[in-house]
């Protein structure tokens, strides 16, 4: 299963993604898994199925991030080459933080550096998107029942103000610090290996394989749950690989995976 959630007719809607000739198009409007918090906010609100809906290309529609999650449980520290080039110490445990979801930002969405921090990296990462309630989840087996899929993030974020505040809210949560998307889908396995790759204007900054997890996604989902549930909808951020540098003024970021499409997004000023 792959799906988006855009705006069509000005209303919110979840559409079924299909590869027709090798290009992901919206084949279907869908109704959300509907334990979704989006699909129980929008229901009968502003969603509605239309039966003549045409197919479209998913670089056409208006995509919003896929999922509307209580929250974004984030990891950080999680491939031993980025470790090093930050200079911190292997981790024996997850490192975990939250980015809160008033800085999620669609695909194609602007990321705004503000004036407050002077060095805003980008940071690609393969995010879990949660199925069904979870908590105190087994390291060892049946993690697979509570994700749903998977989609790309960019956990961008203020590197000067992560060390200087020491508490990591405003450096990880600024207003459009979390890009989303463009698609969830399950239909891949990252404990095979995905490569996860960020571009810079088209430069490859960051290459590398989920294989290179210190913590595997079983050991992620134990640690996180044994402190809080997850809820369905709720985020995973993986970590980033090593690669991360700075975000400028008109530079265009693309965070990717095969079989998860293309995460692009610019980089503005602030706008007030
Ligand atoms: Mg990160």
């Amino acid at each position: 299963m792959k799906y988006c959630r855009f705006l069509f007719e000005n209303k919110t809607h979840y559409g079924a993604v299909e590869d027709r000739a090798g290009e992901p198009w919206i084949v279907d409007l869908t109704r959300a898994p509907e334990e979704d918090l989006a699909f129980r906010l929008e229901h009968g609100r502003a969603t509605s199925w239309s039966f003549d809906f045409e197919p479209m290309p998913l670089t056409a529609a208006d995509l919003l991030p896929p999922v509307t999650p209580s929250k974004i449980v984030c990891v950080g520290r999680n491939y031993r080459d980025h470790v090093k080039e930050l200079g911190n110490e292997i981790p024996t445990e997850p490192l975990l933080f939250f980015k809160p979801p008033s800085s999620l930002l669609k695909p194609g969405g602007v990321i705004r550096i503000r004036t407050a921090s002077t060095r805003v990296d980008f940071e690609g990462e393969l995010a879990l998107v949660i199925g069904q309630r979870a908590r105190k989840l087994s390291p060892l087996a049946g993690w697979r029942a509570f994700v749903r899929g998977y989609t790309l993030a960019n956990d961008v974020t203020a590197r000067d103000l992560q060390k200087k505040d020491g508490q990591w809210t405003r450096a990880k949560g600024f207003d459009t610090f979390c890009p989303v998307g463009p698609i969830v889908s399950d239909e891949l396995d990252p404990e095979a290996g995905l490569t996860i790759e960020t571009r810079i204007n088209n430069e490859v900054r960051q290459h590398a394989s989920t294989l290179d997890f210190i913590f595997p996604i079983p050991a992620l989902l134990a640690y996180i749950t044994a402190a809080l549930t997850l809820e369905p909808g709720d985020l995973v951020l993986t970590g980033t690989p090593a690669g991360v540098g700075p975000l400028a003024a008109g530079d265009r970021v693309e965070v990717s995976i095969p079989g998860l499409g293309v995460l692009a997004n610019t980089v503005a000023p602030d706008a007030d």
